[in-house]
């Protein structure tokens, strides 16, 4: 299974920021689109960040609640791990246990094409697994 196949099921849109916006509003959206992290992108619309609740809670925990007047560029990861469409599921997991990090932006030809998320991964992985053991109670029960 590959990233194409989780897309065309869950749809491609991303939720953006730009480098500018404020940790306040970078709170209310993730809070209003019930989202984890949200891809922080610069004029071009290329991605240049990204910023999830665990830097928000970390950064209010070190600078108490008056960073929220900080703009999202001050404390988001720059170095962004992404993935390509074609990629297989096997690929997004091993690059988010070994990156420790529960979110994956899509890029195809240099533009953002969706988000995989931790929970996505699963979702599809315990589908397939469901689907295999029901092939393979056919097969026994045929046998
Ligand atoms: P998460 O587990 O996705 O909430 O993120 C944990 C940490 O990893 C946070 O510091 C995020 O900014 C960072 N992070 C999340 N996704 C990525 C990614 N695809 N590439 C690089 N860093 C990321």
């Amino acid at each position: 299974m590959t990233v194409a196949s989780i897309l065309t099921d869950k749809g491609r849109e991303v939720v953006t920021a730009g480098t500018d916006t404020s940790l306040s509003a970078i709170v209310e959206t993730l809070s209003e689109r019930k989202i984890g992290a949200i891809v922080v992108t610069d004029e071009d619309g290329k991605v240049c960040g990204i910023i999830s609740e665990r830097d928000v809670v970390r950064e209010i925990a070190e600078r108490g609640v008056e960073t929220l007047d900080q703009p999202v560029s001050t404390c988001m990861t720059r170095k962004v791990v992404s993935c390509g469409e074609n990629d297989t599921i096997n690929h997004v997991m091993t690059l988010m246990t070994r990156h420790r990090f529960r979110h994956l932006p899509v890029v195809s030809g240099g533009r953002l094409t969706g988000i995989i998320s931790i929970g996505d991964v699963v979702k599809r992985r315990m589908e397939q697994i469901e689907r295999d053991a029901e092939e393979l109670r056919n097969y026994i029960a045929t046998a």
